[in-house]
């Protein structure tokens, strides 16, 4: 089964922490094992907010690509999915443009991100995340990256985006807006999580959610199991999302998780356990990983 993670931060670990690559939590090795076709590995932009050099970290993070000892899909995708470990870029904290759409460029031609998410838990240039509270929506500059990025084919990412932001992004996307990493609110408060209306509207534009397996997201005493993301992953489905549904586990980024579920390799326990509860066969496919390759090869087929 094509197995397909929306979200980590192993770029981040590599390029700015310096880890070692094969002391990340994503190695080639636990891809494999776990059964994932497609990672996308962030270019995180850290602490840096409006301050400091989010542009250059981000090409610090291109740079220890090579590093990851994973292909990367830097072409059109192709007509099938991958069946063995392959990586493509997104962006997480669109400060390292800089306010300037040349470096979006630059940052496309170097690396084809394929979806951004606008903001990390700091304001920048775009607009203001969902930690801070802020009412405001997009900034100038938001509107005119947004134009941009549904010219090049790139999917805004709304997890870490205030709610004004959120909703901004909904009126003026002309590509459904996915939520890469981001769980129910309803379920485990907080801003960081989606809330009805939110996974409605996503729903409604056939965009993309990705379930990450923060302890914290899922299980408001912040000690989740297997069950939360079931539970989880069932929220959205009655609400009717079962094909927008993903996986977004934010490895590498994360200091908990459900036991059996610390890196790729628990994969395979996830879908048996949606298996175990009655998800058809063809549900369970969508979810492990066809619903996000639907909406990046939309998003290329968009793309002018
Ligand atoms: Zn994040």
């Amino acid at each position: 089964m094509f197995i397909a993670d929306a979200h980590c931060d192993t770029l981040y670990e590599i390029g700015i922490c310096h880890t070692a690559p094969e002391r990340c939590v994503i190695t080639p090795d636990k891809l494999e094992k776990g059964g994932v076709g497609l990672q996308t590995f962030a270019l995180f932009a850290g602490k840096h907010g409006t301050e400091g050099t989010a542009y250059q970290d981000g090409l610090d993070m291109l740079a220890v690509v090579p590093q990851l000892k994973v292909p990367l899909l830097l072409d059109d995708l192709p007509d099938a999915p991958p069946a063995t470990p392959t990586g493509i870029l997104s962006c997480e904290g669109g400060e390292m443009f800089e306010g300037s759409i040349e470096r979006f460029h630059e940052f496309m031609a170097r690396g084809r991100l394929r979806m951004i998410a606008l903001t990390w838990n700091f304001e920048n240039e775009i607009g203001y995340p969902a930690l801070g509270g802020e009412k405001k929506g997009l900034k100038p500059f938001g509107f005119e990256l947004l134009r941009e990025m549904d010219a090049a084919g790139v999917r805004a990412d709304v997890s870490h985006l205030n709610e004004a932001g959120f909703w901004d992004l909904m009126d003026r996307a002309e590509l459904a807006p996915i939520a890469s990493h981001s769980d129910c609110r309803w379920l485990c408060d907080t801003p960081r999580n989606l809330t009805k209306d939110q996974v409605r509207a996503i729903i409604d534009r056939n965009g993309f959610i990705g379930i990450n397996f923060y302890a914290n997201f899922l299980h408001p005493e912040g000690k989740a199991t297997l069950d939360d993301v079931l539970r989880h992953i069932d929220a959205i489905c009655e609400l009717g999302g079962e094909r927008v549904l993903g996986f977004g586990s934010d490895f590498d980024g994360i200091d908990s998780w459900p036991d059996g579920l610390g890196d790729p390799t628990g994969f395979p326990a996830v879908l048996d356990l949606l298996r175990r509860h009655g998800y058809p066969e063809e549900t369970l496919q969508n979810i492990a990983g066809l619903n996000l390759w639907r909406v990046l090869k939309e998003s290329e087929a968009h793309r002018r």
